[in-house]
């Protein structure tokens, strides 16, 4: 069935930091394509006119490079500003006049998760939702109960098939790249099961910290901020079984299937780590029991995954800014021709986008003996990629909805965290720049450590 394309995107939170970082150069790289030919309306409570918007809009997409004055002024000219609060039934009035005849508008929610029910109830008072769909940030709540409540809310205004819930993850070329990678090559999927793989390791390394935004993540926390939602959608997209082209809902069927097995955390199975330093930052309580880090094991109950760990590790304050998969396979049969390390397939998601075989070859010599050496392809840039936002909110004007979190996904995802939140285990402190604390060592004793990503450009 087609759906309509959405004739006006609406967004809230315009001035805010999402907006300037991510969403007005989303909205210059599709006006270059061609794919923006609708009124843009941004909504905030700055008291600006439009065209002090339309500097803020200039001011972002100049900070992330160099402008095309002909794109700017095309997405310039469809710019329009409505200064209101959300609280107020005024700012809902105005935005309905603004839309005039539009039929499936495209409302944006760039905006703090208390205000998501007051702006999704203003929209329907208003008389705005008729053929409307609506783009929600994370976080989808902060627990089990929380994100049930949400979602109720938004569904009391919105059908489930006109929220996009954006994880910016699933936007991502590399992330997708999992998807394509296993069930492309024929390769590969003889062996991606427990019968093959012995462990699967995924690093969401930053060597940054809170960059300013303590408060935010005093609320938030590593497993709230990434394991609830990026890393276990990456986990979907690893263990996820062949999805059916025959049907449209399949890829988020067989991700939620993949949530619904994971076995619920239990504290044995976390590390949390805090970097030393945290609590001095601005917005940060002076005894803050937030974790910047965190390290968990779990385990898919699934035919396919039985037995098989898998390891997530994120933190911030670490040794190096990367993101990487790391499959690694039981040892062969004749383990005296091939000693040592492992065969592995190894996914560096970011920076840098690298897929890397890890093979024993023969060792050069007399003896028959080998040699791990990687069989590696790194992805350069063509040109035509196009980043997470980009990609995301052009699917939500065509109404494509695959790359989008799923109610019952979401909540199986908050199930699996959900008996770990709230300082199940104490938290240890870790030295900026380090690999975080040594107590997380023992989640991966059993598979041979914890596999560090290199930094190297290329990898
Ligand atoms: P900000 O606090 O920077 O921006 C919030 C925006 O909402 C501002 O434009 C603010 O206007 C507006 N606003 C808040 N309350 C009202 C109100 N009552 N009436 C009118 N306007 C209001 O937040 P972010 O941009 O950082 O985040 C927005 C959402 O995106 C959040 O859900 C966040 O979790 C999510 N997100 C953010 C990321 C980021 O990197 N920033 C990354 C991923 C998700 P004013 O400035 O005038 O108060």
């Amino acid at each position: 069935m087609s759906v309509p394309r959405s004739d006006a995107f609406v967004f809230f939170g315009a001035s805010g930091d999402l907006a300037y970082k991510k969403i007005f150069p989303a909205l210059m790289a599709m006006t270059k394509r061609g794919e923006l030919e609708m009124p843009v309306i941004g909504v905030a409570r700055s008291g600006w006119t439009v065209d002090q918007f339309r500097a803020r809009a200039r001011d972002s997409v100049q900070h992330h490079g160099p402008i095309d004055e002909a794109v700017f002024e095309r997405l310039s000219s469809r710019i329009a500003y409505i200064d209101g609060d959300y609280r107020e039934a005024a700012t809902y009035t105005a935005i309905r006049t603004v839309l005039d005849t539009a039929a499936s508008p495209l409302f944006y929610l760039a905006i703090p998760p208390n205000m998501f029910e007051t702006v999704a109830n203003g929209l329907g008072t208003a008389g705005c939702t008729k053929g409307a769909r609506i783009v929600v940030e994370k976080p989808f709540g902060r627990d089990l109960v929380s994100a049930r409540a949400l979602n109720a809310t938004l569904h009391t205004v919105f059908d489930e098939s006109s929220i996009f819930r954006i994880d910016h993850f699933l936007g991502k070329e590399s992330v997708q790249n999992l998807l394509v990678v296993r069930f492309a090559n024929t390769l590969l999927e003889p062996i991606w099961n427990n019968h093959y793989i012995e462990s699967v390791q995924i690093t969401m390394a930053e060597s940054f910290g809170v960059n300013g935004r303590g408060r935010f993540y005093e609320e938030a926390g590593a497993i709230r901020d990434v394991i609830q939602n990026h890393l276990l959608q990456v986990i979907g997209f690893l263990a996820m079984e062949p999805p059916s082209l025959s049907y449209h809902e399949s890829i988020r069927d067989e991700q939620a299937k993949v949530f619904r097995n994971i076995r619920p955390l239990s504290p044995d199975d976390l590390v949390r780590g805090q970097f030393r330093g945290y609590r001095n930052e601005e917005g940060v309580a002076p005894d803050s029991t937030v974790e910047t880090y965190a390290a968990v094991r779990l385990f898919i109950d699934s035919w396919r995954w039985e037995g098989v760990p898998f390891l997530i590790r994120t933190g911030k304050s670490m040794a190096t800014t990367c993101t990487e998969v790391m499959v690694t396979l039981k040892d062969p049969p004749l383990i005296n021709l091939a000693p040592g390390e492992n065969n592995y397939v190894r996914f560096r998601l970011s920076p840098a986008v690298t897929i890397a075989i890890g093979a024993h070859i023969k060792k050069p010599g007399e003896a028959l003996m080998s040699e791990l050496a990687e069989f590696q392809v790194s992805h350069n840039a063509h040109g035509d990629e196009m980043d997470p936002y980009e990609r995301l909110l052009g699917d939500a004007m065509k109404g494509e909805c695959t790359l989008f979190a799923r109610q019952d996904g979401v909540e199986a995802a908050w199930a699996v965290v959900q008996p770990v939140l709230n300082n199940a285990v104490p938290v240890h402190e870790y030295e900026p720049g380090s690999w975080g604390p040594a107590e997380a060592t023992k989640l991966a004793a059993e598979v041979g450590g914890w596999h560090d990503p290199e930094a190297s450009a290329v990898q």
